[in-house]
């Protein structure tokens, strides 16, 4: 399951719907807008050089960025995507995120996200390597493990995360590979860190559903992407009971009513490359999958695909979006219509920072849990915050959605450490 995005992941209006939610939510929350001031711009935002020479001997400078949005709640924490389509103001969208995702599910980061403007698809893997350490080179001095610590995204993965806590070790004199989440096992990574995104997204699913009395069990599934997040969540919910009627990939999707067998798919797709081929499965494209007749739709591939155009062909009951920004304001709007429940992005795929903020407490005690302490640990998570997020939406939310609920939940657990730190000489509230 290595095949990666392919396309650009965010739009230039990403910052801004997000910047425009944050500032509704801070008003309906009735909050002073000293709250929306503080969220409204990263605390810091680095641009650095990052040069590296290529294996022909030529010298390539990368962009690179790192956007420090918000540490009230603790150090930053985000990924490092390598992309050539990434602007400033997409890292600093992310970053905001996850300053929200962290708050709601109760991890003690700040939001955190950099990117390195290149295409480690024309890369060789010492290219990539020298990237990864020059990077560190170039944002050393901001990151720490009490600062600000990176983990993997689009692009990057545990093999990236390696070279930059060697990098970083050596440039410190301090080798404590909490500077980074997302390693391999064996320099301190976390067990089920690989497919904790989607183990997250299915305890989250699991809650939705039962909120809905859908039983999980005979449930169907469609998800749309078959990496990372999208490839784990549907092997996991088949381990649940779930019937998978569809799933896709950059190429388009496969379908069967009965429900497909995952396990087969995910060994075709690993050793082909490819969905195509798998017999006795009809083949659909991208966009009939997202309006497949189904009770739980995860978008699990990226950004912009549930559409003012498309939300109203979905017929799944709920949305549980493992994707950063799968579904646009338009998208949105229309889903509400159609009283279909939208677990947001900051809340359904917030299973991978948990478990490399588990990763970090274990780095700093220097000692190792096994696989079912993780769970354990992240279930708990999951289910609270689900909760806490869906008992708040119920509570305040009427006539809203649930994202705008996740939002204004996590900025009222901000702007109560803001106001403890003493940021807000004005009080909270207007
Ligand atoms: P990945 O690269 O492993 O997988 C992405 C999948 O989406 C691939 O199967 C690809 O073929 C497919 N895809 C690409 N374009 C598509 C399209 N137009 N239609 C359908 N499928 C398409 O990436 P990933 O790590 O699984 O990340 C997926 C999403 O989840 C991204 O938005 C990412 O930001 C988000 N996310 C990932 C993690 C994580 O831990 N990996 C954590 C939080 C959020």
């Amino acid at each position: 399951m290595s095949e990666k995005v392919e396309e650009k992941t965010t739009t230039d209006d990403t910052l801004k719907s997000t910047l425009s939610l944050i500032k509704q939510s801070v008003e309906e929350l009735e909050m002073s807008n000293d709250v929306y001031e503080y969220l409204r711009v990263p605390n810091r935002f680095v641009e650095a050089a990052v040069p590296v020479e290529m294996d022909d001997g030529s010298i390539n400078v990368f962009t690179s960025y790192r956007s420090q949005h918000n540490n009230v709640l603790g150090p930053f924490k985000g990924g490092i995507r390598f992309h050539p389509d990434s602007t400033a103001d997409e890292v600093k969208a992310l970053s905001m995120w996850m300053t929200l995702k962290c708050s709601l599910v109760g991890t003690p980061f700040g939001g955190g996200k950099g990117a390195v403007v290149c295409d480690p698809r024309k890369m060789s893997i010492r290219e990539k390597e020298r990237v990864s350490r020059g990077y560190v080179r170039a944002m050393g001095s901001v990151l720490g493990p009490e600062t600000d610590i990176p983990a993997p995204d689009v692009y990057t993965d545990a093999q990236v995360m390696a070279w930059m806590a060697d990098e970083y070790a050596t440039m410190m004199r301090e080798p404590n590979f909490g500077v980074v989440t997302g390693k391999p096992i064996a320099v301190g990574g976390c067990v089920g860190r690989e497919e904790a995104t989607s183990r997250g997204c299915v305890y989250i699913a699991k809650e939705a559903a039962r909120t809905l009395d859908i039983p999980i069990k005979g449930a169907r599934v469609a998800v749309q992407g078959a990496g990372n997040v999208g490839g784990f969540a549907a092997l996991l919910m088949e381990e649940e009971g779930c019937k998978i009627v569809g799933i896709s990939d950059s190429r388009g999707g496969i379908y069967d009513p009965a429900g497909l067998s995952i396990k087969d798919v995910m060994a075709h797709k690993k050793s082909t490359g490819s969905l195509e081929g798998i017999s006795g499965v009809k083949e659909i494209t991208n966009q009939e999958l997202l309006a497949l007749d189904c009770d739980i739709l995860i978008p699990a591939a990226m950004e912009n695909q549930i559409t003012g155009k498309n939300a109203a062909d979905v017929k799944a009951r709920i949305v549980v979006e493992g994707a950063n920004g799968p579904t646009t304001p338009e998208g949105d709007q229309i889903l509400k219509e159609n009283d279909i429940l939208v677990v947001p992005d900051v809340m359904a795929n917030s299973g991978g920072v948990t478990v490399s903020y588990f990763e970090w407490v274990q780095n700093n005690y220097g000692f190792s849990w096994d696989f079912a302490t993780v769970d354990k640990h992240l279930r708990e998570k999951m289910v609270e915050a689900f909760n806490n997020v869906y008992g708040f939406y119920c509570e305040r939310c009427i006539g809203s959605d649930m994202r705008t609920g996740a939002y204004m939940y996590a900025i009222k657990k901000l702007a109560e450490a803001m106001q403890y730190r003493g940021w807000l000489r004005n009080g909270i509230y207007t």
